[in-house]
């Protein structure tokens, strides 16, 4: 048990103390979400998709709401965070229309008629990280939902608060209080719990690889189904053909985004040799006018890192003696700021090999395509990627050799909730969003039925 102080870190204020649930609640909460699932399921199609719909016009109605306490708990920039909470409506409106169109498969087959239906798995937990908290935990929470499933929902210890007031709206429009549910505690007791529950059927765990491994090995213990979203360290690679100016321009949104603390930053820019220098000349305006401050600002487009202890950790990877080409600006005083900065450093160094999650990106020349590739893919990582150049062959040709979930060519765009996203690698295990995320919450039953041959 016990409260966590949930804190703003951009001023460092206490915002709430928040109650941890502990292992017996999960206990607690299981039979009650299995209940709630088999009604859930009993539903007309029909009814499940307006229940969610429901649901998401009460996203809708509160999305100031939410933005805000996203902005106080992340310290995500407004405009960041409004797009965040309406991005939460449109997963939840996308995937209304799903339980509509589970539809199953008819296979010929000789002696009677065969059949497959997908059948919900019954209780999922969603375990969620604090980087983008309520965007995440609506990823698992809306296509479990619609498949017929009941989600428990953990959010990360030092954000909460927007996955607790989604759990509160969507009982207001009118789910089952329990059929999502929302369970505020640490990883080690109640992530733990959820992934050792013998009925929890699904876990989605999205976080570090090191935890998501832990994960994954907890729930080899009952083959219990899992989807990671895991750690990333993804290249940005600038071919000598593209359009360099939006390159440069560009690429510091492509990394510093969320402060860097952004499981899809491009935090390896990889450059032609032949256009390096004019890269770096082009990218330290760049650099130097990402404004950095006040989250509350229409104009801020990066604010602080998530807390105290993640900055420093962040701060370990650029010494006195760090290779820095060149640096933004943040605000001094209380915040736990840290600069956009710029690293030049050895292809083996730890800030090449290693997921900062902070504003820290490492510039590295290239000599060709393959020297490109051959970098790209020079990491246990596969999560995202972008690829610069207006060659329309090379596009494809690299696009096919990157090893990685989440591509773009000639912009940084990761995330449409009707696109499939997930890892390679070390970065992940199955996808979520696009249009199969449905099936990934149910199990396929396949039904044969003797046709008998008297007419
Ligand atoms: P984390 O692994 O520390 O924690 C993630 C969640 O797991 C938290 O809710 C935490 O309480 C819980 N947890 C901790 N120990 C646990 C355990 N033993 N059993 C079960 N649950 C446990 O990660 P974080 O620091 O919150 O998030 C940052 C990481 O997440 C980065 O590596 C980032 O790349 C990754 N991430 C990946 C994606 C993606 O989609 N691939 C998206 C966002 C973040």
């Amino acid at each position: 048990m016990g409260t966590v102080q949930v804190i703003n870190p951009a001023t460092e204020e206490l915002l709430r103390s928040v109650e941890q649930v502990d292992a017996a609640a999960v206990d607690d909460a299981v039979p009650r979400a299995r209940a709630a699932q088999r009604r859930w399921a009993r539903l007309a199609p029909a009814r499940r998709a307006a229940a969610l719909r429901a649901f998401a016009a009460a996203v809708e109605a509160h999305i100031d709401e939410l933005a805000a306490l996203e902005v106080a708990n992340c310290g995500h920039p407004i405009a960041s965070a409004e797009w965040e909470a309406g991005h939460v409506r449109d997963v939840l409106t996308f995937y209304a229309a799903s339980p509509e169109r589970l539809s199953g498969k008819q296979i010929p087959v000789a002696g009677g008629l065969d059949v497959t239906f997908h059948e919900p798995i019954g209780v999922v937990g969603v375990i969620a990280p604090w980087n983008f908290p309520m965007v995440i935990a609506s990823w698992g929470i809306a296509p479990a939902l619609a498949a017929g499933n009941a989600v428990l929902v953990k959010p990360a210890e030092p954000t909460p608060l927007t996955t607790i007031r989604l759990g509160e709206l969507a009982a207001q429009a009118g789910l089952d209080e329990d059929l999502l549910q929302v369970l505020p505690g640490r990883g080690s007791v109640v992530g733990e719990r959820l992934v050792s529950h013998p009925d929890v059927g699904k876990i989605v765990f999205t976080g570090s690889t090191q935890v998501g491994k832990r994960v994954m090995a907890g729930a080899a213990a009952q083959v219990k189904r899992v989807t990671l979203e895991l750690g990333g360290k993804s290249a940005n690679i600038i071919f000598e053909d593209c359009d360099l100016e939006r390159a440069a321009a560009t690429a510091p949104a492509g990394v510093f985004d969320n402060a860097g603390q952004d499981c899809c930053a491009r935090s390896r820019i990889l450059v032609q040799r032949s256009v390096y220098h004019r890269f770096m000349e082009l990218l330290e305006p760049a650099v130097r006018g990402v404004v950095v401050g006040d989250p509350r600002s229409r104009d801020t487009e990066m604010g602080p890192l998530i807390s105290a202890a993640h900055r420093d950790k962040v701060a370990s990877y650029v010494p006195d003696d760090a290779p820095v080409a060149f640096r933004g600006t943040a605000p001094s005083g209380r915040g736990f700021w840290f600069p956009p900065t710029v690293l030049t450093p050895k292809r083996t160094d730890r800030t090449v090999t290693e997921e900062i999650f902070g504003p820290v990106v490492t510039v590295l020349p290239f000599d060709d395509e393959a020297d490109a590739i051959a970098l790209a893919n020079d990491t246990p990582y596969g999560l995202s990627g972008s690829i610069w150049t207006d060659d329309l062959s090379r596009a494809l040709r690299v696009s096919r050799a990157v090893e990685s979930g989440n591509l773009s060519v000639n912009s940084h765009s990761s995330v449409r909730y009707h696109t499939p996203f997930g890892g390679f690698k070390q970065s992940g295990l199955g996808r979520e969003l696009g249009p199969g995320a449905p099936l990934q919450f149910t199990e396929t039953k396949n039904v044969f039925i003797a046709i008998s041959e008297e007419g």
